[in-house]
């Protein structure tokens, strides 16, 4: 064979065997072989242009940049995952355990007897579990409560006759407690200001409270168990419409105080808090894209727009750090913030992957003082970046949790929906969505 022809034949060669290398690129699953809990498996990654890519034979969307997600729900043992391009075939395979069977436990009953709350912040929980939205209210140190049962790593707390709720054993000393008088009431006084509410209520030892958020007014009850009557001290706060509270405990004297929201701009402290950052990388999108970066570029938009707008803003992170959760709470709560926006990229669990519905901007809060806010936001920054409005929920996120400041949780987009990768990689996205952002925070201050 001549020369040139054989130059050309390997040429030709090269071509396809390029073409078939970069057919596509998976970024998810990361192994050919893997052994999950998990029910589905996700295939996330980037094709060529002109490429289609079937799963299991079911042709997958893929966006004008290239990016695809995909999930296969996966039985019990062997699963066989066929991923095919127009050049380039590979086999997953997934060995899925099968479910581990758990026994409920059962509540273990015995004496009342007193303990005492060795951390400050400690969850009063209305069920045993350590998850989702069942927090009734947050315990002080020292803070006397009666226990009387115990299920798995919580105590039962018998806090009155119709009133019982759980804590964590880690939080409670049951040991060293001697027996003491049960507490006595000292006094009782409320204040009204022009923007707050004040009541302050004392006694000879720290006891434990609940709140709850009524449409005009907040309840805190303080429980004195340990005495025969169980006595329950209901205090009603009326609350404005826009408003945040807290609650302090100084050596049996509790202070609580709801703040109606500052009416000026200019009044208004913001915290910014861009998602992860340093070695927390977020979500991972389907180019390969990092969340916290994402997370980033979007807070120092707003940061701008906020300030020119004459608000005090105050950055969790400006840039590429890692901040525990717990630190970018006690910045905002030294900051006295009124309102904390937490930026996020959103992700799925182990759910199923849609298209359709795992797409567009959401926004969550835990208060029911900043639900307010959050629905204002959804829409303002759906309207602003071009995203699909995908709802306002609840969440027991701890940045959001403080009723001190109104806290919402934006998630911008889907890191995994190639049509929102599209979006989230553009240019102007960043500032578009610091746009809504900023323009939905002074509808809420102005509402
Ligand atoms: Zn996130």
């Amino acid at each position: 064979m001549p020369v040139m022809i054989r130059g050309a034949l390997l040429f030709l060669l090269l071509i396809l065997l390029s073409s078939q290398c970069f057919a596509y690129e998976l970024i998810l699953p990361r192994e050919k072989k893997s052994i999950v809990n998990t029910n589905y498996a996700l295939f996330m990654g980037k094709a060529n242009n002109s490429e289609s890519i079937f799963i299991n034979n079911e042709n997958v969307y893929v966006a004008p940049n290239g990016a695809f997600a995909y999930s296969v729900k996966l039985k019990e043992g062997e699963n066989r995952v066929v991923i095919r391009s127009n050049y380039n075939t590979q086999i997953y395979k997934f060995y899925k355990n099968s479910p581990v069977t758990v026994h409920p436990e059962e509540v273990c009953e015995f004496d009342t007897k007193p303990a005492i709350v060795i951390a400050d912040n400690a969850p009063l929980r209305s069920s045993p579990v350590d998850y989702g939205l069942n927090r009734i209210s947050h315990l002080f140190k020292d803070t006397t409560v009666l226990i009387n049962g115990s299920k798995g790593n919580f105590y039962r707390v018998f806090l009155s006759k119709d009133k019982i709720a759980w804590i964590k054993k880690e939080y409670v000393d049951v040991n060293c407690v001697s027996p003491s008088e049960p507490a006595q009431f000292i006094n009782m006084n409320s204040k009204r200001y022009k923007n707050a509410s004040v009541q302050n209520i004392s006694f000879t030892k720290n006891l434990p409270y609940t709140v709850e958020e009524r449409d005009n007014e907040i309840i805190f009850r303080i429980y004195n168990p340990e005495l025969s009557d169980t006595t329950v001290y209901t205090l009603n706060i009326p609350k404005p419409e826009k408003y945040t509270y807290f609650v302090t405990l100084n050596d049996g004297n509790y202070t609580f105080k709801v703040n109606a929201a500052p009416e000026k701009t200019e009044d208004y402290t913001v915290v910014i808090d861009a998602g992860h950052g340093g070695s927390e990388k977020g979500a991972i999108g389907c180019l390969g894209d990092e969340e916290k970066n994402v997370n980033l570029r979007i807070a120092l938009e707003l940061q701008e727009r906020l300030k020119l707008m004459g608000i005090n803003v105050v950055m969790t992170r400006e840039c590429d750090g890692y901040i525990s959760l717990k630190d970018r709470v006690k910045l905002a709560k030294e900051a006295n913030a009124n309102i904390f926006v937490s930026i996020h990229l959103n992700s799925i669990g182990d759910t199923p992957f849609n298209v359709h519905k795992n797409k567009g901007t959401s926004v969550y809060y835990y208060n029911p003082a900043s639900k307010g806010l959050a629905e204002i936001l959804e829409k303002s920054v759906s309207k602003a970046a071009g995203t699909r409005p995908d709802g306002v929920r609840t969440a027991s996120f701890a940045v959001i949790r403080p009723a001190e400041y109104l806290g919402v949780l934006v998630e911008a987009a889907y890191m995994i929906n190639p049509s929102d990768s599209v979006l989230y990689n553009s240019a102007e996205f960043a500032h578009n969505t610091a746009v809504g952002i900023a323009d939905g925070i002074l509808e809420f201050i102005n509402k």
